[in-house]
């Protein structure tokens, strides 16, 4: 640790040449950030999702291109490229006061615009509030009244424990409507209310894009054997592309944490 600290205080250009995707997250480079140095990394870790052209550089197209000593060849030409031609350039040249004010303009933007995303700061107090303090109400909530909610839940989780083996997927009918689909499924379970699940279509995100998930209602008023889910999807991909899950909803619990069972329809 002693030894990165100076590294990132000392550094003015923080190069970063991982293979796709072995790059874990890039700790350092966000280190550099705040100390003042600009990134000049490969799009994989945090970088991929950090990198805009105003503040920095990248090497890299966003794949894997495994250990193909022609792709490595392809990207040291690119980082000699960066290095002569804009990096090298922007550093050394300086106004008549000696200094390199397109430098200075980069290291401005990249601390403005990524040091409150990328910091310990956000990362804690996004754990606190999204993770810490809920938790902490929970317990609280769960241990009143000699834990009389933690039986409660105990009991219903076991209940749905019980039940899960047997839930399943019937029909499915899939019609189109205005902009897209219309999705019905039949789904028997098994005695658990629809109240205590969650159905979902779930499709991969596109070209890196997070996942599309879309909740899937029904007639909680039914007490039937078979459950009639439905959802509209506004989508110009096919439908093929959408799988439906179900998966546990409690009040009061933590999923997938708590319980992480997941019911995909094959
Ligand atoms: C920042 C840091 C790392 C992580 O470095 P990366 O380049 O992100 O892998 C590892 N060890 C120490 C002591 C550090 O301070």
């Amino acid at each position: 640790m002693l030894l990165t600290e100076n590294l990132v205080q000392g550094v003015d250009e923080w190069i970063n040449t991982p293979r796709r995707p072995w790059e874990a997250c890039g700790t350092s480079g966000m280190k550099v950030l705040v100390n003042g140095g600009i990134n000049l990394s490969e799009l994989d870790g945090w970088w991929a999702e950090a990198y805009t052209p105003e503040v920095s550089w990248a090497l890299g197209d966003m794949q894997e291109h495994g250990d193909d000593p022609g792709w490595d060849a392809v990207e040291a030409g690119n980082l000699y490229d960066l290095l002569e031609q804009q990096v090298a350039p922007d550093f050394y040249s300086r106004d008549g006061n000696g200094i390199p004010v397109k430098w200075i303009e980069k290291i401005r933007k990249s601390m403005a615009t990524l040091t409150p995303r990328f910091s310990a700061n956000r990362a804690v107090r996004e754990y606190t509030e999204k993770y810490y303090l809920p938790g902490a109400a929970n317990y609280k909530k769960r241990a009143e009244d000699k834990g009389a909610l933690a039986k409660k839940i105990i009991h219903e989780m076991n209940d749905i424990k019980n039940k899960w083996e047997q839930i399943h997927f019937g029909e499915t009918i899939i019609e189109n409507v205005e902009g897209g689909y219309e999705f019905k499924i039949f789904i028997g379970l098994n005695g658990i209310q629809p109240e205590q699940v969650a159905v979902e279509l779930y499709a991969e995100g596109m070209n890196g894009a997070a996942p599309e998930i879309i909740k899937m209602e029904t007639e909680t008023s039914q007490n039937v054997e078979n459950y009639v889910f439905h959802a509209i999807i506004k989508t110009k991909r096919k439908a093929a592309d959408y799988t439906a899950r179900i998966k546990p909803c409690y009040e009061h619990v933590s999923t997938p944490l708590e319980d992480n069972r997941n019911l995909w329809q094959r």
